[in-house]
Order: C-alpha cells, then sequence, then structure tokens
C-alpha cells in the first residue's frame, strides 16, 4: 500500500470521486472542504418554502458517469437532461435525435420563406448530433480494464477509435469564423 498520503482540497463532486477512486486502490486520502457540507454545486436549498437546484438539474452519461458509477460500485439514477426551445408562441421538447425533425417543422413554420436555409441548419445540427454521438455516445475506454476487456479492445475499441479520431479531425476543420462555416 502507498505510504504517502494525498490532500483533495474541494468536497464537490470531482474531489469525492476522485477520493473514493484513490481510496480504492488503497491510497491515504485527507479531503478538505471549506463549506459545512460536502457536495459543491451538487446541492438543493430551500428558501421561502421553495426548493432550489444549487446547480446541477440533470446527469447524462456522455460516456463517463455510468462506468463510473459502475466502477465506484454505486446504483444510482440518470436525469436526462429535457430541453424546451421556444420561439414566439411555438415551443417544443428537445429530449431525444428525433426532435431535430421536430425542430426542423418548427423553424419551417416560423419562417416559410427561408425553407432551404432551415434545411441546411438542420443538415448541420444532424452532421454534429453524429459527431457528439462518436464522442459521448458509448462508455469511455478509459474505465476500460486492458487485462480483464481485451475483447472489448481488440474490437469495439479499434473501431470506434478510428471513428473517434476522424471526428476529431473533422470538429478541428470547423474551426473557423461562423460567417466563413456558413459560406464553405
Ligand atoms: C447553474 C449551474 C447549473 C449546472 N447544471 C448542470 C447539470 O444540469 N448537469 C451537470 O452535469 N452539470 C451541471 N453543472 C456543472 C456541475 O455542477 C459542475 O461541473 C460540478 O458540480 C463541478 O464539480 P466540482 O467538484 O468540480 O466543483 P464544485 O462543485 O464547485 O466543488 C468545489 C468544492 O471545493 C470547495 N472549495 C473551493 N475552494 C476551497 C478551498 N480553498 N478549501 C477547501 N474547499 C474549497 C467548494 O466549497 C466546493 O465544495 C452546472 C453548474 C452550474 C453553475
Amino acid at each position: 500500500m502507498p505510504e504517502q498520503k494525498i490532500v483533495i482540497v474541494g468536497a464537490g463532486i470531482s474531489g469525492l470521486t476522485a477520493a473514493t477512486s484513490l481510496a480504492m486502490r488503497g491510497h491515504k486520502v485527507l479531503v478538505l472542504e471549506k463549506q459545512a457540507i460536502c457536495g459543491g454545486l451538487v446541492n438543493s436549498f430551500v428558501r421561502d418554502g421553495f426548493l432550489f437546484d444549487g446547480g446541477i438539474r440533470a446527469t447524462e452519461n456522455a460516456g463517463m458517469i455510468k462506468p463510473m458509477l459502475a466502477e465506484l460500485g454505486l446504483d444510482l439514477p440518470l436525469f436526462p437532461s429535457r430541453v424546451s426551445l421556444g420561439v414566439e408562441d411555438k415551443i417544443i421538447t428537445a429530449d431525444s435525435q428525433e426532435s431535430l425533425a421536430s425542430y426542423a417543422k418548427l423553424l419551417k413554420e416560423l419562417y416559410p420563406e427561408s425553407t432551404e436555409d432551415v434545411e441546411k441548419v438542420i443538415k448541420v445540427i444532424g452532421k454534429y448530433d453524429t459527431y457528439m454521438q462518436v464522442l459521448f455516445g458509448s462508455d469511455s475506454p478509459f474505465f476500460k480494464d486492458a487485462k480483464r476487456d481485451l475483447r472489448y479492445f481488440l474490437t469495439t475499441f479499434i473501431v470506434w477509435i478510428f471513428r473517434f479520431l476522424a471526428t476529431g479531425a473533422a470538429i478541428m476543420r470547423m474551426q473557423m469564423p461562423m460567417e466563413v462555416f456558413w459560406e464553405s
């Protein structure tokens, strides 16, 4: 077991997760928190009879949370981010990939003279959504153990890493002013 003590400043979700992960690997950990309670921005408080979120209101897996919870031996529900999107008096809920079709419909109803432009915008959003699926749609390989999950590394990981690199390159190519992007 390592002799050194590791000091973590701040008992927010990051500090607590790091401390637990290190402790599980046999390290001695000291967590210092300046507030009376732990959790940092992951908290809620009551004022005038109303319950407020201190920070987070949704937890998405993003390829990280589920494998991290599994590693910590925790079974907690995730709360997906439900976003409502409104223009004038029309409001849609964006909570799945299908919501893109609702968004296209909404924009076309509002701006019938710009149907072609709306289709262009929707196509670009669809492309970004595909990139996001590659980056965050599957569990991060950093949580896999090469010894225990060899089959995963020889099959799923090899396919994913090529898609990941291609997506990274595509994102890098998008680094340009918005005006230039829309003209290209
Ligand atoms: C309004 C808002 C909404 C958000 N919504 C979401 C959401 O819906 N979903 C989501 O996933 N994320 C959301 N986030 C982001 C998420 O809350 C943060 O990414 C996450 O909580 C950060 O955790 P942390 O541990 O890094 O930092 P913090 O939660 O800020 O924790 C830092 C801790 O360190 C302590 N500290 C600081 N300095 C010292 C010191 N010198 N000595 C001792 N202790 C110290 C603080 O008191 C605190 O407890 C939101 C953030 C905000 C602000």
